[in-house]
This record gives C-alpha cells, sequence and structure tokens, in this order.
C-alpha cells in the first residue's frame, strides 16, 4: 500500500504548478503526482498559442493574469537557465464594423494593463505588412504581451517538484476513488493509494474524476481549439523576416495567428464542445481559419506543415474552480482553466497553496483584484 498526505490527479501546468509550490514548504507533505499518460503535459499544456496577454480573457482572469506577471519576469533562481518569456507584443486588429468592440477592449482593459495602445491602420499595418488594408479600420496594441516558453515552464514546475520530494508517477491514470471517513483510496496504474487530501487537476477529465469522487457536479466543458502551422516559404503573399511579427488577435476572438519558430501558427479561435479525449482537429474548422486569414491579410496557404487541437475547460463563467470540494472532505479542485492555464499558472497555484496549507489570499493576488469568491467551487453549487 502507498500513502502520501497528498495525492495531485493530473501531471499538466495545473497539477505540476501546484507540486512545485507545494514542494517549497518548509517540513514538508509527501506527495505523490499522477498522470495518465507517459509523459506530464501530453494534453492541454502541450498544445497551447503559448502566449501571455494581460488584455486577454474576462476581467476576474486579467487579474489572475496580472498577478502572475512577476513570476514569470523573475523566477526564482534555480527555476529555470532559460528565460520564460520572449517580448512580441499583441495586436488586436478591427474592421469598420468592429470599431465598438475595439472600444470595448480598449476601455475594459486599460486599467489593469496601462500600457495598452490605441493604434491607427498604419500602426498595424508597419508592424504587420501582410494585413489587408481593407480589413483593419483600427487596432489595439499590447506591447507588454509576451510568447511564454511552455515546455521550460512545465518543466522548471516538474524538475522544481521532484527537487522538494514530490514524486511524479506517469502511466497511472486514476480508475476509483473512495473516501472512507475523510481518508481517500485510489486505483491508479494497477496500484492502491492512500492519501488524506485529494487534488483535482485532470484538466479536461475533471468533471468524471469529481463523479468518482462524489464530488460537487461543477458543469465543465471542454472545448476544442485547433491551431495549425503555415512555412511563410512555402506560402504566397509574404515578402521579408516575421520573426518581428505580434501575435495578431481578431478582437472578436474569429482567428488568430503570430510567428513561432520561423513558422506561422494560426487558429480559427474554435471552441466547439468535446468529451474529454485526445482531441484532433476537423479540417472543416482549419479551412475556416484559413478563408478567416486570408480576408484578413495577403497570405494565401497552400499546406500546412502541422495541426492539432486540444481541450480548454471552461465551467459556466470561465474562472477558475479552485478550493476544496463542499461536499467530499479533502477532495480539492484545481480545473476549468479555459484558454488560461498557462499565463495563470504562477498566481493559480499560489492560491491553491495557501488554501492547502489552511491561510487566505496570497497579498499578491489580493492586489490585483482576485478574489477567493470568484474560485471557490461553491459558487457553483445549485441549491
Ligand atoms: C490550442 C490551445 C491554445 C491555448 N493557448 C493558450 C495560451 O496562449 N495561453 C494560456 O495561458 N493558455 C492557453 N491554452 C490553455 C491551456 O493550455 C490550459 O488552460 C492548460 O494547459 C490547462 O492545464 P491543465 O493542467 O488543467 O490540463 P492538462 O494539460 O490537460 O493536464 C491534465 C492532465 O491530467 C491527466 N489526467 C486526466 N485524467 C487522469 C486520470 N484519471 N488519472 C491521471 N491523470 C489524468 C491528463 O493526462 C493530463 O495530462 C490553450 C489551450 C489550447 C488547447
Amino acid at each position: 500500500m502507498n500513502s502520501f498526505d497528498i495525492v495531485i490527479i493530473g501531471g499538466g501546468i495545473a497539477g505540476a504548478s501546484l507540486a512545485w509550490r507545494l514542494a517549497q514548504e518548509p517540513g514538508k507533505r509527501s506527495i505523490v503526482l499522477l498522470e495518465a499518460e507517459d509523459h506530464p503535459g501530453h494534453h492541454a499544456t502541450g498544445r497551447s498559442a503559448a502566449f501571455f496577454s494581460e488584455s486577454y480573457g474576462n476581467e476576474a482572469i486579467r487579474t489572475l493574469t496580472i498577478a502572475s506577471r512577476d513570476f514569470f519576469y523573475s523566477p526564482p533562481e534555480t527555476f529555470s537557465e532559460t528565460p520564460l518569456l520572449e517580448p512580441c507584443g499583441a495586436l488586436f486588429i478591427a474592421r469598420e464594423d468592429q470599431l465598438v468592440a475595439l472600444e470595448e477592449h480598449y476601455q475594459s482593459t486599460r486599467a489593469l494593463a496601462p500600457n495598452i495602445e490605441k493604434q491607427t491602420r498604419a500602426f498595424a499595418l508597419s508592424r504587420v505588412p501582410v494585413l489587408n488594408p481593407d480589413a483593419v479600420a483600427a487596432c489595439v496594441f499590447e506591447p507588454d504581451s509576451q510568447a511564454i516558453n511552455v515546455h521550460e515552464l512545465l518543466q522548471g514546475y516538474l524538475r522544481g517538484a521532484r527537487r522538494g520530494g514530490v514524486e511524479v508517477w506517469p502511466r497511472h491514470k486514476v480508475t476509483a476513488l473512495e473516501n472512507r471517513d475523510g481518508h481517500w483510496r485510489l486505483t491508479a496504474g494497477g496500484e492502491t493509494i492512500e492519501a488524506g487530501l485529494v487534488v483535482n487537476a485532470a484538466g479536461a477529465w475533471a468533471g468524471q474524476i469529481g463523479t468518482l469522487a462524489g464530488a460537487l457536479d461543477i458543469g465543465l466543458e471542454p472545448l476544442r481549439r485547433s491551431v495549425c502551422v503555415i512555412d511563410p516559404a512555402k506560402a504566397d503573399g509574404i515578402e521579408g523576416d516575421i520573426s518581428g511579427w505580434p501575435l495578431v488577435l481578431d478582437v472578436d476572438e474569429a482567428f488568430y495567428f503570430k510567428p513561432s519558430g520561423g513558422m506561422i501558427w494560426l487558429s480559427p479561435a474554435d471552441e466547439d464542445p468535446s468529451p474529454p479525449c485526445d482531441a484532433a482537429p476537423d479540417e472543416l474548422i482549419l479551412a475556416q481559419a484559413v478563408d478567416r486569414l486570408e480576408r484578413a491579410t495577403s497570405i494565401r496557404v497552400r499546406r500546412f506543415e502541422h495541426k492539432w487541437a486540444g481541450l480548454r475547460s471552461f465551467v459556466a463563467d470561465r474562472m477558475p474552480v479552485v478550493g476544496f470540494d463542499p461536499l467530499q472532505e479533502g477532495f480539492f479542485w484545481l480545473a476549468g482553466q479555459g484558454g488560461y492555464g498557462i499565463q495563470t499558472s504562477p498566481a493559480v497555484s499560489e492560491v491553491a497553496a495557501e488554501l492547502i496549507r489552511g491561510c487566505g489570499l496570497p497579498p499578491a493576488c489580493a492586489k490585483t483584484g482576485v478574489t477567493l469568491e470568484a474560485l471557490d467551487p461553491r459558487r457553483l453549487q445549485v441549491i
């Protein structure tokens, strides 16, 4: 029988970041991180578009992103030898008929991200010369947006967790969970594990794990998002170096594209409901992405180099679910990170670790306006 103080289910960014946080604690508790796949990060975490934008997501998400900023800019000395961020900037573009939405985006963002700028069509074209002048009436530029090195971030969390004594067990899919008088017994990878606290960080599968545990139904919905990769050398209508382009987002999020490693990553920003699974992109959805790109730019796509899809999981208010379950003692939720789980992982994991330690909201999070009520699973309880 394996016995631990804490079992974390899920080796994506959520589970790994919490494992790292808890491993920093003096007089640490024994912790195991269980991952169903061969490697942590196989699902949503390994498939993200990897950007950090302080104006992305709803207002409450932005408070979590901003509370994560200091970690990304100056991580602890031993965390990583490679910078976690690479500056790129983000350009939110609008056609004539989207100018109201652009103004709303600007007004709702500028209090939290004061460096964002209202800019002209000429500015947009100077930054991204392939943009079609008829498709861009104006733009908002976020100079501080960054590309995140997600691989390094995940590995940094896992390295630090292991150094702090956390055991990481891949190929251990949790298939049964039982609460015996406040003590948990799990079955995973053919083994039985006992623990005082179970953390549910199972991404798109978190709803299923909640059901296995007899916990609250939080109404988690996995939504598929697809990405395709275009080689500029094999597309028409692109001249010159693309490496200095910012991330370009349609202000209504009908599509976005960004340069990455000499290629262009393009997404139709799709949100199609899906059961938890190893998600794959739909050809029709990618054709829509190409159509939107070709309307907005001079780029003509001939083929994709690569394509993938992943599941972004949301509850009704599109905020993460972080806190103890109201029905099952010793069951903790760390789910519903939606499309922001990478960029918010420093703040979300800090809140989770503090709650598990029996403390309150970390001061750095309180300062940016994060509240525990906005994250608490009890807000989703139908009475
Ligand atoms: C195309 C795309 C673009 C995105 N772009 C961005 C972006 O630019 N910025 C950003 O911040 N976020 C982005 N996201 C969102 C981000 O990727 C997610 O919010 C984040 O990765 C969620 O992390 P997670 O650990 O909760 O889930 P996951 O990474 O899916 O991890 C959950 C893990 O749990 C494991 N698991 C499931 N069931 C079990 C079980 N029974 N037993 C053991 N293990 C189990 C799974 O195998 C998986 O590894 C994007 C997502 C997608 C798909």
